[in-house]
């Protein structure tokens, strides 16, 4: 079994196209080389996926879009498409972040058919999924989980789920400087795991990397790191300044 690290950040609604080569002629030099047991991708915003596809050329960098349309073109005032996302130079797609299911209605279909579109459009998806602070505290997690797994990865087989990447993100974690413990988080990835191993197949369940997200900082991505269904991190705050997402990069394992 060997899953390689990713570290990727989600800037959300963070950083204009001047601001994101400033980002990356500082973040470059701090994590080149990079270790060889990790990838890294940045998600940012649309306007600004040209000028950060182009900044990270030659470097082992990937840039990610925040959302992604599942139509490849029509009248959808306002959406961006697979192709779209492609030809602006990015590589992969983080689909049903939390804030997209609270703020904006995003659903399980929803989520599914995005992934669809990924996947054709030969984008690497990251699909979000996690528990509010009010379905852990009444017991529902692994039931949450289970629900959003069902949805989001119905009528999949799994060989066409091999660029599949999961993010758990705890609600109640993210934003909030409140991290899951590595013993909460690694409990969780196992039980993911396990659920893709009884629909999916084993083969699928080991390959697949899980992301944990919520809080991740520069000071304890390494123990995060350390528990063994933890594949890498999705960060979203220390994300933003070149520094603290380089110290992340480079955590010692
Ligand atoms: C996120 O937005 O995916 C996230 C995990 O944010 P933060 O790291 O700021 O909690």
């Amino acid at each position: 079994m060997s899953r390689k690290t990713i570290l990727a950040g989600n800037w959300k609604m963070f950083k204009t196209s001047a601001e994101a080569r400033q980002f990356f002629s500082q973040l470059l030099p701090l994590i080149t080389p990079l270790k060889p047991d990790r990838e890294v991708a940045l998600g940012v915003p649309f306007p600004s996926l040209e000028a950060a596809a182009a900044a990270v050329a030659d470097s082992p960098v990937a840039i990610g879009a925040q959302d992604i349309f599942w139509e490849d073109q029509g009248a959808f005032t306002g959406e961006v498409s697979g192709p779209m996302i492609r030809a602006a130079g990015a590589t992969a797609v983080i689909i049903g972040h939390s804030e997209r299911r609270q703020l904006f209605g995003e659903t399980g279909q929803w989520v599914n058919q995005k992934l669809r579109a990924a996947l054709r459009a030969g984008l690497a998806p990251i699909v979000c999924l996690g528990e509010t602070r009010a379905e852990r505290e009444s017991g529902q997690t692994f039931e949450v989980l289970g629900r959003q797994l069902a949805e989001g990865l119905a009528g999949f087989a799994a060989n066409e789920l091999a660029p599949l990447v999961l993010a758990y993100e705890p609600v109640w974690a993210i934003g909030t400087g409140l991290t899951a413990t590595p013993e909460q988080a690694q409990e969780t990835h196992a039980a993911i795991r396990q659920w893709l191993g009884r629909h999916l197949g084993p083969a699928l369940a080991a390959d697949l990397r899980i992301l944990y997200g919520g809080s991740v900082k520069p000071d304890n991505v390494a123990r995060l790191m350390s528990q063994p269904d933890l594949d890498g991190a999705l960060v979203g705050g220390a994300s933003l300044e070149a520094a603290a997402f380089a110290r992340i990069v480079n955590f010692d394992d």
